[in-house]
């Protein structure tokens, strides 16, 4: 199963590898990917086969001994799709039940795949397909049924968990975390007690609260747990002031599996506007607290607090921060509410308040490792902050990133000396929590901010990957680092173990993009740049394959034509940059190394330009047309800013031409 078990732990019980041998693993084989986005696939290994997704939603079998490919599936997302994805076109994994296995696409189908030959048995959609929903999460299996939710909350959408007969394809239940129109009849109970928390005409554009990646199941109390995003948008100014709780965005909650009838529900975030979901890992565990035997579910969501639930009743046991915050002072134990700083109400404010964390999160989708052995929890961390400015004006667009915030205020600052502050600042490490005591036990720094997921094993090891292309093995209980290879590309994704004719082996898909790659510019590029060469990599004791040298990274010549265009023309292509295309060519535009820096294009200076932002000439590759949004004026705009970023990154003209 997708996290091993339903509890979703992502430990290993195997022991061949420990810390007296981890020094003797090596590279077992390796299998070569088609694509050069974000991989943030787990894979599961089911009779010595390997099964594991890809970006774009493509499915993989590999023999798990040898890493030869046993067949291979392209659903065929069509490219401009793309646009409606917040944070890369990736994949997180597949669910197996009964010979088959279940595969969300990007563009909200949900398939089955028999196992054996990777051949579809049935296909069907799960979203409204004039709606910008999105599937990037793995499915999972309970009781025949198949679960899959989406993303999409800053793209105008109804956050909802569907349940599919696992046979036929059949829908058997949806749950929708946001109530419709309260003119309509609620589609249950839960829903109409929900919607006294929204204000306005929430409906019309959704609300958000999209459940995108957690799940876990616990079969004795026959409970089904998720987490589910953002309201939309994130900007409180344009969704109710005074701001009411929107139920159910950024909850956890727990429904009955066979009927996805409501149980009870946690919030986080009461009225969320920073982006920090409750979309991320669940891990059920029992844990002895207060010399209580308790049946818990940890969760360290993007907001920074780790938080242990009683997975029976929904009530908070404690919530610590596992970084530095500054949005709230702590969170109260009686009411389970945030206790929330003036700072974090910025849309109070006039000027951007920068608020820790930011919305890549402190920590995100990245596998998040319990042992029942130290009872420590692994996963890594981000250090962040972040500008939030309420827009002046918002409506929804349907090819824009819809925050209700103000995107050139978040911009990374030129100033040579804020941003040098701002890239020191952006750190990462791995951290070994004990979720008992709300305490860090052991940290492994990382050099950038963006790393892979954690395994634990009954080796006494944690296993991560870096976004700077090691992947390395840890003391569980000490954190003394005992094994570290190169692995030339940056991992984001989660290792895993399994055994094979008594062999075990550690495997972790690598592959550098994802959200802060795409969107954050600078912040998100990998120092030293590395070539991305997405590959599944398996490791054993005493494996001899060898990966082929790395090739260099030679950087592009930046040659852009001469900056001529007015202040205005700059500002109004600076607004237009930050709005439509920065959430995946970069902020500022600056490419954080998965799709195209715009500064190096060399369309810059001819009509090719419009061809492609007008035309939709580059369409087939994802690349689509803004004729609908932007005008040959505002495309021009748009050029200007880019030549200017240019011009300035070669250290020319700080300021506009006037
Ligand atoms: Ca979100």
């Amino acid at each position: 199963m997708y996290g091993r078990t339903y509890s979703e732990q992502r430990f290993s019980p195997l022991q061949q590898i420990d810390v007296n041998n981890v020094g003797e693993l090596s590279l077992a084989w390796y299998y070569d990917l088609d694509t050069h986005r974000g991989q943030e696939s787990t894979p599961l290994v089911i009779d010595g086969v390997m099964y594991f997704t890809t970006a774009w939603s493509k499915a993989v079998a590999l023999d798990a001994a040898t890493g030869k490919l046993l067949w291979s599936y392209d659903p065929k997302v069509p490219p401009a799709w793309g646009v409606n994805a917040c944070c890369d076109v990736v994949n997180r994994g597949l669910a197996a039940w009964k010979g088959r296995l279940f595969l969300g696409t990007l563009d909200g189908r949900l398939i089955a795949l028999d196992a054996s030959t990777g051949k579809p048995v049935w296909e069907t959609l799960t979203i409204d397909p004039e709606m910008r929903y999105t599937i990037t999460g793995a499915p999972r299996v309970v009781k025949g049924n198949v679960l899959i939710g989406n993303g999409g909350a800053e793209m105008g959408v109804r956050g909802y968990l569907s349940a599919y007969d696992a046979d036929t394809g059949k829908l058997v239940w949806r749950f929708y975390t946001v109530p419709g129109d309260p003119a309509k009849p609620f589609e249950n109970p839960a829903l109409k007690k929900a919607a006294k928390t929204w204000s306005g005409e929430w409906w019309k554009n959704g609300g958000g609260g999209t459940v995108w990646d957690a799940m876990a199941y616990d079969p004795e109390l026959d409970l089904l747990y998720f987490g589910t995003g953002n309201a939309d948008p994130w900007s409180r100014k344009f969704r109710d002031l005074p701001a009411e709780d929107n139920l159910f965005t950024s909850c956890i909650v727990a429904v009955k599996p066979e009927t996805g009838e409501y149980v009870w529900h946690y919030q986080e975030n009461p009225a969320d506007e920073w982006d920090y979901d409750s979309a991320e890992q669940i891990i059920l565990a029992d844990l002895t607290i207060d010399s209580q035997h308790r049946h818990v579910l940890l969760h360290a969501p993007k907001n920074g607090f780790f938080y242990v639930l009683d997975r029976q009743s929904g009530k908070l046991i404690s919530a610590k921060p596992f970084t530095n915050v500054n949005w709230a002072t702590g969170v109260d134990p009686q009411s389970g509410r945030p206790i929330e700083t003036a700072r974090a109400a910025y849309e109070q404010s006039d000027a951007p308040a920068v608020i820790t964390p930011g919305p890549s999160g402190a920590h995100s989708w990245q596998p998040v490792s319990f042992s029942p052995q130290t009872r420590l929890v692994y996963f890594p961390v981000l250090e962040s902050g972040f500008p939030y400015k309420s827009a002046e004006r918002f409506s929804h667009n349907r090819l824009a990133w819809n925050t209700g915030t103000d995107p050139v205020a978040a911009e990374l600052p030129q100033d040579p000396a804020i941003k040098k502050a701002v890239l020191d600042s952006t750190k990462g490490h791995l951290v070994a929590w004990d979720p008992v005591r709300q305490k860090e036990v052991w940290r492994g720094e990382r050099a950038g901010p963006w790393n892979g997921g954690a395994l634990s094993t009954a080796g006494n090891l944690v296993f991560e990957g870096t976004g700077n292309g090691k992947f390395e093995a840890f003391r569980a209980t000490t954190g003394e680092k005992l094994w570290s290879v190169s692995v030339e590309s940056g991992i984001t994704a989660g290792p895993i173990s399994y055994s094979v004719n008594g062999q075990q082996f550690i495997a972790v898909i690598v592959g550098w993009g994802g959200a802060l790659p795409l969107a954050a510019g600078e912040i998100g590029l990998q120092k030293p740049r590395m070539v991305n060469v997405p590959r599944m990599l398996a490791f054993k004791l005493g494996g001899n394959a060898k990966l082929p040298p790395a090739s260099e990274v030679k950087p592009p010549l930046l040659a852009p034509p001469k900056a001529t265009a007015s202040a205005a023309a700059v500002k109004h292509g600076e607004q237009l940059y930050q709005r439509y295309c920065s959430v995946c060519h970069g902020d500022a535009a600056v490419s954080g190394g998965v799709l195209p820096d715009l500064r190096y294009s060399g369309t810059l200076n001819d009509e090719q330009w419009f061809q492609i932002v007008l035309g939709g000439m580059l369409q087939p590759y994802g690349m689509v047309s803004f004729e609908k949004e932007l005008s040959r004026e505002d495309a021009s705009a748009l050029r200007d800013f880019i030549i200017f970023r240019a011009n300035q990154s070669l250290g020319g003209s700080s300021a506009p031409h006037n």
